[in-house]
């Protein structure tokens, strides 16, 4: 299948991660992304497009700070006298509350949200291909077009320790607002410098740059355009595939949010498959999602576990195997609003993404042979849908 060669997909990585560069979400850039595809589509013969444009924060760090910063003051607050209780209080317990929406890939529906720092140039493609004959499936693919930061918590010394950090940083406020309705001064005291901690990691954790993005997640964009493409030039049978080139999935999936917002409907039965970081290593579906702590693990529908099962017995050549990642993705906004959803993924020797919000994540770590890997797989958890009587 020409389209969905290990080189021609690669052409497209060089084009996002080198051609346009690091794409923070409503950035300038990912504009250009969306433009790109666009060109892209109509090039592959595919005219039902949709763009969505909404503003939105570059980076999660306004979502964990300020939170983070209202716990740590609220600490210091709930030492002086009992009014200072009642508002350190409930100043932790808002704060806490928010950092739990942040972990969970919730940042959109914060309530400060509407407070943080915007960026005009948010959105997302949307594109549908229409089965040959009678629609008895609809396929959402998923890749998402934003680049997150370099980041030091995601360094090899250091990732081990993420959902540890941020276990951490919970549990340490979780207890500081116990500690405050107890009003025990020590714990309050060492529970507001822990939090105080986990604060100023967060903060240092802001400093690097903007990432090219090639493995996370052009290398996803590349396959969702590929198997578009292919599926243009030899539609389905029964499957109606849409392509979702998912906006401002780094700072809370929100790119996906809009486009389940508006079909809700269409999309009750679809059946989702997202990629990410499959630009390198060992393709896999994610069996277990971890989450960013160790409090709300999330999983793949049945559904959809024993799709890719399927198509791992019929393709035992592309080598795809069940795994159990450490990873927070759109799967967990997907399941969370009782969709199907599966994630396919790229992993090292030792079972953790590679160049995963890092400087390495760029055009030159990137192997074709893992991209059409990822694609084949995908178009043959497609193929056998399509042979499905219903
Ligand atoms: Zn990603």
């Amino acid at each position: 299948m020409e389209q969905l060669q290990g080189e021609k997909l690669k052409t497209y990585v060089s084009a996002l991660a080198d051609e346009i560069g690091p794409r923070p979400a409503g950035h300038p850039e990912e504009a250009q992304a969306r433009a790109y595809l666009c060109e892209q589509l109509k090039a592959g013969g595919i005219m039902d497009i949709e763009e969505f444009t909404f503003p939105t924060i570059d980076t999660w760090g306004y979502a964990m700070i300020i939170p983070a910063l209202l716990v740590v003051a609220g600490g210091l607050i709930a030492s002086v006298g009992w009014i200072g209780t009642i508002i350190g209080g409930l100043m932790t317990l808002f704060g806490l509350y928010h950092l739990w929406q942040a972990t969970i890939g919730r940042i959109q529906y914060q309530l400060l949200y509407p407070l943080y720092p915007k960026q005009p140039a948010g959105g997302m493609v949307l594109a549908r291909i229409p089965a040959a004959q009678e629609a008895k499936h609809r396929v959402v693919l998923i890749g998402h077009t934003d680049s997150n930061k370099h980041r030091l918590s995601f360094s090899p010394l250091f990732k081990r320790g993420l959902q540890v950090s941020s276990s951490f940083m919970l549990l340490a406020a979780g207890f500081l607002l116990i500690a405050i309705l107890l009003n025990i001064q020590v714990l309050m005291g060492l529970f507001t410098l822990a939090v105080a901690f986990s604060t100023a990691v967060l903060i240092v954790d802001e400093f690097g740059g903007f990432v090219d993005g090639a493995n996370d997640n052009a290398s996803a964009v590349a396959c969702t355009l590929g198997i578009g493409k292919q599926a243009a030039q030899q539609p389905f049978q029964h499957v109606e595939v849409w392509l979702a080139f998912t906006g401002s999935e780094e700072v809370g999936h929100m790119g996906l949010n809009a486009v389940l917002n508006k079909y809700a409907s269409e999309l009750r039965d679809a059946w989702f498959i997202d990629f990410e970081l499959v630009g390198s290593g060992r393709i896999a579906y994610v069996k277990r999602h971890s989450g960013l702590t160790y409090f709300r693990p999330y999983y793949p529908d049945a559904d959809s576990v024993a799709l890719a099962s399927e198509t791992t017995r019929m393709h035992p050549e592309l080598k795809v195997t069940g795994e159990n990642v450490v990873i927070l993705e759109e799967v967990a906004t997907l399941r969370r609003r009782g969709l199907r959803g599966i994630c396919l993924v790229g992993l090292d020797d030792t079972g953790w993404l590679k160049h995963w919000h890092r400087y390495s994540d760029n055009s030159t770590n990137i192997e074709a042979s893992a991209l059409q890997q990822a694609a084949q797989f995908a178009w043959s958890m497609i193929e056998i849908l399509d042979r499905r009587k219903s």
